[in-house]
């Protein structure tokens, strides 16, 4: 096959599969188990901070020890969001004092990703790395991850982390729930099982919302009312009790709409109408770079042509 026809066709052919992906990513965004599946309620009254879950977290998924052992409380001078070396970590936030607690307490928030019902994540991938499985959970293949990183850019928690300091193969990293061990709601997920005061409860989604809404009809006086994650942008597998209002605890507020309808649009969008000047653009370097080739064969013979004959005395 000659250059052009074969330079032509292989770039005809990457554009076409980068238009049909984005329609992959999206189908795979609205399959799994919809408002079902599993789910992990937080009770953040019942959080110690004892970071067990962090722990029990890193050693179920080989990430690295951290500089500062688990059980230091020092990380809890600044707010921390999960990396690439810790899919989920503990944050505190000083209550304000009251007068029947005078004592300046602390709450702590646990935080992970938030496996989104309709994730953002999920529908900005444009080669389908994302996904979401049966049970529900927002799961990562780095196999056919091409690392444009528009996951971190469309998740409206700010989770996914990427390896920067990987050179040769760099994945986007994020708690994926545990899959492996979830799966058919029959094991708790590593920080799930570790926690010693029941703060996190892992189940069926719909039977955790009765559970948290339960809690709060029971005691009123102890929780907010609501459950932070039932409705935010269209409902999320990790779901809060708050004592305080989540917006004073370092979780956004977000509407109720998912994010994933205007992405996957403006997505799609681009690749539909950026196929055809892609295609024309690389087909037109292909001709460039054939001619400058043939340039580059012709250059010596007019070289010889044109310059002074060589006179030996
Ligand atoms: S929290 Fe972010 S990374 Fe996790 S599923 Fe939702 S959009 Fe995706
Ligand atoms: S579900 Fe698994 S991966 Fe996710 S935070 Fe818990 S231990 Fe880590
Ligand atoms: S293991 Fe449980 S109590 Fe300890 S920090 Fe994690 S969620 Fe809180």
């Amino acid at each position: 096959m000659s250059f052009d026809r074969r330079c032509f066709l292989t770039s005809s052919l990457t554009v076409l599969a980068s238009v049909s992906k984005p329609q992959a990513a999206a189908n795979e965004a609205k399959s799994g188990a919809g408002p079902g599946g599993v789910g992990c309620l937080i009770d953040t009254t019942l959080c110690i901070g004892c970071r067990q879950c962090e722990d029990a977290c890193n050693r179920r998924n080989s990430l690295p020890r951290p500089v500062t052992p688990f059980r230091s409380k020092e990380v809890f001078s600044t707010v921390r969001r999960p990396t690439s070396a810790a899919f989920t970590v503990v944050n505190a936030y000083a209550d304000p004092p009251s007068a029947d607690q005078p004592r300046r307490r602390e709450t702590f928030v646990k935080k992970q990703c938030m496996h989104c019902i309709d994730p953002a994540c999920v529908s900005a991938c444009i080669v389908g790395a994302l996904s979401t499985a049966e049970d529900g959970a927002v799961v990562y293949n780095s196999d056919i991850c091409i690392g444009c990183r528009y996951c971190l850019i469309a998740c409206p928690f700010q989770i996914p982390a990427y390896e920067y300091h990987e050179p040769v193969s760099p994945r986007v990293r994020k708690c994926e729930f545990c899959t492996d061990l979830s799966a058919g709601f029959g094991a708790n997920p590593a920080c799930a099982a570790a926690c010693p005061t029941e703060a996190l409860t892992f189940g069926s989604r719909i039977r955790l919302l009765e559970m948290a809404h339960a809690r709060i009809r029971q005691r009123p006086e102890r929780y907010e009312d609501s459950v932070y994650g039932e409705f935010e942008v269209g409902g999320t597998r990790w779901l809060y009790l708050f004592g305080r209002p989540a917006s004073e605890l370092g979780l956004p507020s977000l509407p109720e709409a998912a994010p994933p309808r205007l992405i996957e649009s403006i997505q799609h969008g681009i690749f539909r109408y950026a196929a055809v000047p892609i295609a024309l653009y690389t087909l037109l370097g292909c001709v460039m770079l054939r001619n400058r080739r043939r340039r580059g064969l012709q250059e010596p013979a007019s070289d010889a042509a044109t310059k002074p004959a060589v006179h030996i005395e």
